[in-house]
C-alpha cells in the first residue's frame, strides 16, 4: 500500500490518471489480420505505401496530350490517337501530331502536357490551340499523393472509416495490429438483479455491468462478463482469482467504499497491491486501482454514475494505452457560456452534465441537464457534455464561462 491508500486524502484526477498509466505497459502481442476483419483494431507497426499514388502519370483534364515543340499559334496538329481511362494509348505517336486525351487516362510516354479541350479549336485537318502549353501542365505525376515506401498510418492508429479504404486503395490487403484486450467484470452487490428479472423486494436493476459492458465493446475490448457476485467473501474471492487468470484487466463496480464490506479489501491485499483512492472528483467516490497476480485492477464505485464517470475519465485513457492506441486524444475541452446557473460547492472538481447547442447566433453554448446526483443516471441521456467546474469554484451564475468537455464516441448515442 502506498501513502494513497489513506482515505482521507483526495487525489485529483490528474494525479490519478498519472498513476493509473504509470503502471499500464501496452500489451506486447500483435497478430496479422485481414484488413476486411480490422475494423476498430490498433495498428502494431507504421503501414507504407506498397505502390505510388497516382500509380501512372495521368491526365487532369480531358483535352489534348502534346510535346511542347510541336504546339505554335498557328500550327494545327493531326490527332494521332486516343487515351481513355483504363485504355491507355500505345500505339506511334507522329512528330507533329497530338493525342486526345481524357481525365484519369495514362500520360503517353513523351508527352509533356494536357491543354484542356476549352482552349483547342477543332479543325477539319487538325487541332489548333489558343495558349501555349508549360511543361507538366495537367499532368499529375505518379507518386504525388502517396510515394512508394512512405508512411500512410504510424504505429498506434485505430483502423476506421477514414483508415481502412485508404489501405484497401492501397492494395494493401492484411494489417499487423495488436490483439485485443481481455477484459473480465463483475458488479457486487446483493441488491443487484439481472437486467429483465422482476425486482423483488429492495432489489435495484444492475446497471452498472451494462453501461461498462458497453463502453468496453466499444474500445473493441474482449469482454468476459461473469455477472453479479454476491457480498459474500468466498464468492468474491473466487470472482477476483477466475477474472485474474482470464483477463488482461480486471473492473468491479461497488463495494469499494470506505468501511463497506471490509473483506473487499482485504480479499484484494491478499490477492495484490490494490490502493483505495478518494478522487477530489464529483461525483466520485473512493476508486480502487491496482495490480492482481496477472492483471490490472479497477474498482469503480457503486453509484453509476459515479462508475460510468470514473470509467470514462480514468479506465478509458488506461485501456487505450494498454491497447496500444497511442494516437488516442483525451477528450478536447472548450469554453462557452452557461445559460443556466450551476449549484458547485468548492472543493472537489465537478463534472455535471449538460447540453452544448449553438444560439441563434451561432455561438456554443450550454446548459445544465438539472439534477445532478450520482444516482441520477437519465442526466446522461440528456447531455451531450461534461461541464467542468474548477476544484476551488463555486456557484456559478447563468452567463458566466465555463469548460465543457463533449462526449467522445463512448458516452455519444
Ligand atoms: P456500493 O459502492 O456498493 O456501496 O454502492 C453504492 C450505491 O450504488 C448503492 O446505492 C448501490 O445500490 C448502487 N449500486 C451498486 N452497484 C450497482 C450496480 N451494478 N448498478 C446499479 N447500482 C449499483
Ligand atoms: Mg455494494
Amino acid at each position: 500500500m502506498d501513502c494513497c491508500s489513506t482515505f482521507s486524502s483526495l487525489l485529483t484526477l490528474n494525479q490519478a490518471l498519472e498513476k493509473l498509466l504509470s503502471q499500464a505497459v501496452t500489451v506486447c502481442q500483435t497478430e496479422q489480420i485481414a484488413l476486411t476483419q480490422a475494423a476498430r483494431r490498433i495498428t502494431a507497426q507504421a503501414i507504407t505505401s506498397p505502390i505510388n499514388v497516382p500509380p501512372f502519370a495521368n491526365s487532369a483534364m480531358d483535352g489534348y496530350a502534346v510535346r511542347l515543340s510541336d504546339v505554335t499559334a498557328s500550327a494545327i496538329l493531326p490527332i494521332a490517337g486516343k487515351a481513355f481511362a483504363g485504355q491507355p494509348f500505345h500505339g506511334e505517336w507522329p512528330v507533329g501530331t497530338c493525342l486526345r486525351i481524357m481525365t484519369g487516362a495514362p500520360v503517353p510516354s513523351g508527352a509533356e502536357a494536357v491543354i484542356m479541350q476549352e482552349q483547342a479549336e477543332v479543325l477539319e485537318n487538325g487541332i489548333r490551340f489558343s495558349t501555349m502549353p508549360k511543361a507538366g501542365q495537367n499532368i499529375r505525376l505518379a507518386g504525388e499523393d502517396i510515394r512508394q515506401g512512405a508512411e500512410v498510418l504510424p504505429a498506434g492508429a485505430k483502423l476506421g472509416v477514414a483508415e481502412l479504404p485508404l489501405l484497401a486503395s492501397l492494395g494493401v490487403a492484411e494489417v499487423n495490429v495488436y490483439r485485443r484486450l481481455k477484459v473480465a467484470l463483475f458488479s457486487t452487490g446483493d441488491e443487484l438483479q439481472t437486467i429483465g428479472q422482476p425486482l423483488q423486494d429492495g432489489q435495484i436493476y444492475d446497471t452498472n455491468r451494462f453501461a461498462v459492458r458497453l463502453m468496453l465493446e466499444q474500445m473493441d475490448c474482449e469482454v468476459i462478463d461473469l455477472g453479479i457476485i454476491r457480498d459474500d467473501e468466498s464468492a468474491i474471492r473466487d470472482a477476483f482469482a477466475r477474472a485474474d487468470s482470464l483477463a488482461d484487466v480486471v473492473i468491479s463496480s461497488g463495494g469499494v467504499s470506505v468501511g463497506e464490506a471490509d473483506y473487499t479489501k482485504q480479499i484484494l491485499d491478499e490477492l495484490g497491491q490494490i490502493s483505495f483512492w478518494k478522487l477530489a472528483i464529483k461525483p466520485g467516490k473512493p476508486f480502487a486501482f491496482g495490480k492482481l497476480s496477472h492483471s490490472l485492477f479497477c474498482g469503480l464505485p457503486g453509484n453509476p454514475v459515479s462508475a460510468a464517470l470514473t470509467f470514462y475519465q480514468l479506465v478509458q485513457p488506461l485501456l487505450m494505452k494498454l491497447n496500444g492506441y497511442s494516437q488516442w486524444q483525451k477528450p478536447r475541452q472548450i469554453k462557452v457560456k452557461t445559460t443556466t446557473s450551476l449549484k458547485k460547492t468548492p472543493g472537489r472538481m465537478d463534472f455535471q452534465r449538460g447540453i452544448l447547442s449553438s444560439n441563434a447566433q451561432g455561438e456554443l453554448e450550454v446548459q445544465t441537464t438539472g439534477h445532478q446526483g450520482s444516482h441520477v443516471f437519465s442526466s446522461f441521456s440528456q447531455a451531450n457534455c461534461f461541464i467542468v467546474l474548477e476544484q476551488e469554484r463555486g456557484s456559478v451564475a447563468a452567463g458566466e464561462w465555463v469548460t465543457v468537455e463533449p462526449f467522445n464516441g463512448l458516452l455519444e448515442s
